[in-house]
C-alpha cells in the first residue's frame, strides 16, 4: 500500500493547487502500483506528527511533499525526525536548496513542495520504491482516447466487454469533446483483446491508444502528412494557437493565427465584408466562412479553422444566445465545413465555451484529415 501526504496551509486555504499529489499518483499508477490514501495536512506540529505516524502504521510506502524549506512555517523535517530519530538518509536536491529525506526501513520518503524539485527527487528515489514493493502484484493499464462521443454511447460497449472479459476494470473519463477509456488488469493480454474490440467498434473516433489531447492528435497527423495550418480566432481569443504552440515542433506546420476579436480586425486583416457584418452579424455562418477564406488568403496554409461566437456571460440575444459559436474548417481550395459547435449553449461559463469550441474544432479537423469525415451532419450530402 502506498500513500501520499501533501503538507502546507496554502493547500488547505485554496491558494495553491495540489499538483504534487496528482503528479505522484499518476506516476505510481503508471508503475502499476496502487495509491490507497491521499491526505492534505496543515503546517501544524501535532496534526503532522499524528498524520504521518498513522500513515506509517498502515502503508509500506509513505510519500510526503512540502514543509521542507527554511522558513518558520516549514515543520516537516523537525516532525519526522521526532517521529523517526534514526535511519535518516538525505536526498540531494539537484535544483533547489531543501534536501529530501529517506527512511529506508520505514518506507518514508520526504520530498520538497516546489513541484520541479519534488519531481526530480521522485525520479531519483524510484529504484528504492520498486525494490521495496518488489513483492506487490502489478496492475497493467491501457488508455484509449475517443472523440465526438458522449460517455453513454461508449458505456454499453464497455458493459458488454466486461461480461466477456471480467478481469478488466474500466473507467470512463469524459472531458469536453474527448473521452478517455481506462482499462486495468493483472495481465496485459486481456487489455489488448479489449483494445481490439473498442477500436473496431469506434474506429474513426479513436484518436490515440493512449491519453491524448485533441491538439496532440492533430499535431502528430500534420507532421506526418507534412501539411500546414492556420487559424482565424474571434471568441477563442488565441486559445487555439496557444494549445498548438504549447507542443514542441509546432513550428513544423503552424503558420499563425489572426485573433480578429473586433469587427474592424475581421474587416481589415481578414477582408471580411462590411455588408456581411451588417446583414448577418459577426456571429454567423457567413462570417465564419469569410474569416476562413481570409485566413487561407493571408497564410496560404493547407488547412485552416475559423471561429466566431458568443462566449458570454453578456452579449447573448434571443436569436443568438451565449454559447452560439459558428466555426468553419477545411482544406485550401475545397468546400469548407461550416456549422455550430454542439453543446456550448448549456456550458454557461466563458472558459468552458472556449474549451469545448477549441477541442471540437481541433478534433474535427483531425477526423476530417485522417478519415475524410465531416464534422457536421448536413455535410453528408
Ligand atoms: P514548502 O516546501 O512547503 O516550502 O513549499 C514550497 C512551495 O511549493 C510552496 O510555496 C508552493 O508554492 C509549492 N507547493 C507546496 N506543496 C505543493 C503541492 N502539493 N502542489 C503544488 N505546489 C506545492
Ligand atoms: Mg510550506
Amino acid at each position: 500500500m502506498i500513500e501520499i501526504i501533501s503538507i502546507g496551509d496554502e493547500l488547505l486555504n485554496g491558494s495553491t493547487l495540489n499538483t504534487n499529489a496528482k503528479y505522484l499518483a499518476s506516476q505510481i499508477f503508471d508503475m502499476g502500483y496502487h495509491v490507497a490514501h491521499m491526505t492534505t495536512l496543515p503546517d501544524d506540529d501535532d496534526i503532522l506528527f499524528a498524520g504521518i505516524e498513522k500513515a506509517l502504521s498502515r502503508s509500506k510506502i509513505v510519500i510526503t511533499t512540502g514543509g521542507l524549506g527554511p522558513t518558520l512555517d516549514d515543520k516537516t523535517e523537525e516532525i519526522v525526525t521526532k517521529l523517526l530519530p534514526d535511519g535518516l538518509k538525505k536526498l540531494d536536491n539537484t535544483i533547489g536548496s531543501a534536501s529530501g529525506l529517506l527512511f529506508e526501513d520505514q518506507g518514508l520518503i520526504v520530498l520538497p513542495g516546489v513541484p520541479r524539485e519534488m519531481e526530480a527527487m521522485w525520479q531519483s528515489v524510484q529504484p528504492y520504491v520498486k525494490e521495496r514493493l518488489a513483492s506487490e502484484i502489478l496492475t497493467y493499464h491501457k488508455k484509449i482516447t475517443l472523440c465526438h462521443l458522449p460517455e453513454l454511447s461508449v458505456d454499453p460497449t464497455l458493459r458488454e466487454l466486461k461480461k466477456t472479459l471480467p478481469a478488466i476494470d474500466f473507467g470512463i473519463y469524459p472531458s469536453y469533446g474527448t473521452l478517455i477509456v481506462r482499462m486495468s488488469a493483472l495481465k496485459p493480454d486481456v487489455l489488448e483483446k479489449a483494445t481490439d474490440v473498442i477500436t473496431a467498434k469506434f474506429s474513426t473516433q479513436v484518436m490515440a491508444l493512449c491519453a491524448c489531447k485533441a491538439e496532440e492528435a492533430l499535431h502528430t497527423l500534420l507532421i506526418e502528412e507534412k501539411k500546414t495550418l492556420s487559424f482565424a480566432e474571434s471568441c477563442t481569443g488565441g486559445s487555439l494557437a496557444s494549445r498548438i504552440t504549447a507542443l514542441a515542433d509546432a513550428s513544423t506546420y503552424f503558420l499563425g493565427s489572426v485573433v480578429s476579436y473586433s469587427n474592424s480586425a475581421k474587416e481589415q486583416i481578414l477582408g471580411v465584408s462590411k455588408q456581411t457584418l451588417e446583414t448577418h452579424g459577426a456571429v454567423s455562418e457567413e462570417i465564419a466562412r469569410e474569416m476562413l477564406e481570409g485566413v487561407f488568403e493571408k497564410f496560404g496554409s493547407d488547412y485552416a479553422i475559423s471561429v466566431t461566437g458568443i462566449a458570454g456571460p453578456s452579449g447573448g440575444t434571443k436569436e443568438k444566445p451565449v454559447g452560439t459559436v459558428w466555426v468553419a474548417l477545411g482544406k485550401k481550395g475545397e468546400k469548407p465545413h461550416i456549422g455550430l459547435v454542439p453543446k456550448t449553449k448549456s456550458a454557461h461559463k466563458r472558459e468552458t465555451i472556449i474549451e469545448i469550441t477549441a477541442t471540437f474544432v481541433l478534433s474535427s479537423l483531425w477526423r476530417l484529415i485522417k478519415y475524410g469525415i465531416p464534422p457536421f451532419e448536413e455535410d453528408h450530402d
